[in-house]
């Protein structure tokens, strides 16, 4: 087999790999082992020439812009952290589906001084802040962002939503929406080149495959 029809594939464990699944199956491709039970972190599957790796999911846009993997899927959260350079990002692959959002205590925090935000989204934050043309402290924070604001480490957080409960269960309240987020196939750009033909088929299957899930949810 030419290395031009081999294909290693990002991913990341948990919901995306979940909802994955099945789009990739459309595409004829089932891994061998379950990542959430096996320690590999590199899965064969059913096809000789596609390899899945199993990262990070911030990791996921590093190992494809560097090519080491040719595609990938990454949520929007983190694509725009990250900031595509060297990535195509040609589907949205509809899963995953959650908000990126400024929340807080209600009511929320005047702004007599320069507020503190924690977040991990340290470039969409500050980048957020500054269209709004609002000076702010950014707090960079690995996990449990919901914290922050109940013991005084800042003003409001930034995080990804989806029903809200995490937040509410500790007294915060969504504030506004920073932008919809969903899962996009992410592709290297010399791998879109160099395997043109092979690449664009799998984009291909995925949107096929995407069209038909929307299709049956309506
Ligand atoms: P929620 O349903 O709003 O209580 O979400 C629970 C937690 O899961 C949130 O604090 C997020 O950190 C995380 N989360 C929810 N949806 C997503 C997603 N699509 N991608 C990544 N993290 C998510």
């Amino acid at each position: 087999m030419s290395e031009s029809e081999k294909l290693t594939i990002a991913l990341s464990k948990g919901r995306i790999f979940k909802e994955t699944l099945p789009l990739l199956a459309y595409a004829g491709i089932e891994p061998v082992d379950d990542p959430e039970t096996s320690r590999k972190l590199i899965l064969d599957t059913n096809q000789p020439d596609v390899k899945l790796v199993i990262i990070r999911a911030s990791d996921v846009p590093t190992y494809v812009q560097y090519g080491a993997a040719d595609l990938g899927v990454a949520g929007k959260d983190v694509l725009m952290e990250h900031g595509g350079e060297g990535l195509y990002e040609p589907l949205d692959l509809r899963i995953a589906r959650c908000k990126l959002m400024v929340a807080g205590r209600e009511p929320r925090p005047g702004q007599a001084q320069r507020l503190r935000i924690a977040t991990k989204y340290v470039n969409s934050t500050r980048r957020y802040f500054a269209d709004q043309g609002q000076q702010v402290e950014v707090i960079k924070l690995y996990g449990s962002m919901e914290l922050a604001p109940l013991v005084g480490l800042s003003d409001l957080i930034v995080d990804v939503v989806d029903t809200g409960n995490t937040l509410k269960a500790n007294g915060l309240k969504p504030l506004e929406k920073i932008a919809d987020i969903s899962s996009r196939l992410v592709v290297n750009k010399a791998s879109m080149k160099r395997k043109h033909a092979r690449v664009r088929a799998f984009i291909d299957q995925l949107a096929e495959a995407v069209r038909k899930q929307q299709e049956e949810a309506a």
